[in-house]
């Protein structure tokens, strides 16, 4: 699976992270590759080094989705 960062900042601070599928994905300009990975718990690990702040989409990656 592939997932993407979503680089515009959201009113919460954070930075989410997408499945490549995502329906509620944000236009391609806004969106930086993380990369192909078989977990998003590695996808997000691997998003936090350049964000620290990324964090789950509610809709797609629920389970790693905090509130702050
Ligand atoms: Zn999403």
């Amino acid at each position: 699976m592939q997932y993407h960062i979503h680089i515009k900042k959201m009113a919460s601070g954070d930075y989410e992270v997408h499945k490549e599928n995502c329906e509620w994905c944000p236009p391609q300009d806004q969106l930086l590759p993380v990369g192909e990975f078989p977990t998003a718990e590695e996808a997000l690990k691997s998003a936090k080094k350049q964000f620290p702040e990324a964090n789950g989409c509610h809709h797609c990656l629920p389970d790693h989705y905090k509130l702050r």
